[in-house]
């Protein structure tokens, strides 16, 4: 079975004020690009990994991926105007008979090897699946200050990465929102407006995605307790 990794990552992070974008900030003296893709480095059942960068970084990441030694990354795509567009530029960069598509946020550094083969296990199984946490806090719907609903928390779960796909699932799914002009903010979406379930594989607390300074201090804090 081929697996192939997409990290989009041609966003600026504008949350994270500083001029660099937040994927390429350092934990640790290594850009937060490289831990991530050292776990797909690291695991046996990913074949191939596709970042989707900024098309005026693309150099700078080459040297990047050279420096720290990362050999499964086949090309390095150049992003979008919407993240849509960048797993879309992705996907067609994808060689189609790939089993099954990854798609992994490239600044949650802390994935685990063991929750990235479930994923794939699940996709290949269900064919889309996704890692996520049950709500701890609750979810409250508001406009203008004013709150309009209150979610049922035993029913919200909060949607990681990676998510994983059967190839043209995700294909048909990208295709259609192309078309129509949808955007999402998670992939899974569009697998569901499809009307095709998906598998929901329990996620780990560690797995953050680094957004905002606070997260940038809290994923020091991990890589020194590791
Ligand atoms: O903005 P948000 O944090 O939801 O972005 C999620 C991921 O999508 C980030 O890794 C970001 O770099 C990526 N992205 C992208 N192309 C864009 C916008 C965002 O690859 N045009």
């Amino acid at each position: 079975m081929k697996t192939a990794v997409l990290i989009p990552a041609a966003g600026m992070g504008r949350r994270m004020e500083n001029p660099i974008p937040k994927q390429l900030i350092e934990l640790q003296s290594k850009p937060i690009l490289i831990h991530t893709l050292e776990k797909f480095e690291a695991c046996e059942s990913v074949h191939a990994v596709f970042p989707v960068v900024p098309k005026d970084r693309r150099d700078e990441i080459r040297e990047l991926l050279d420096q720290w030694g990362i050999q499964k990354v086949q090309q390095i795509v150049s992003g979008g105007k919407e993240r849509t567009d960048s797993v879309y530029n992705g996907l067609q960069a994808i060689d189609p008979c790939t089993d099954i598509v990854l798609i992994h946020d490239a600044v949650r550094p802390f994935v685990s090897i063991c929750k990235i083969k479930q994923v794939i296990r699940a996709a290949s199984e269900h064919g889309a699946a996704l890692l996520a946490l049950p709500a701890t806090a609750t979810v409250k719907r508001v406009q203008d200050h004013i709150i309009r609903h209150t979610l049922d928390r035993t029913q919200i779960w909060l949607a990681q990465t990676p998510q994983g796909f059967r190839y043209d699932l995700i294909r048909q799914a990208y295709e259609k929102a192309i078309q129509t002009g949808i955007k999402a903010t998670d992939d899974t979406a569009l697998v569901e407006q499809l009307g095709h379930p998906v598998y929901v594989v329990p996620g780990e607390e560690s797995n953050i995605k680094i957004t905002t300074p606070t997260d940038l201090a809290i994923a020091e804090m991990f890589c020194q307790m590791r």
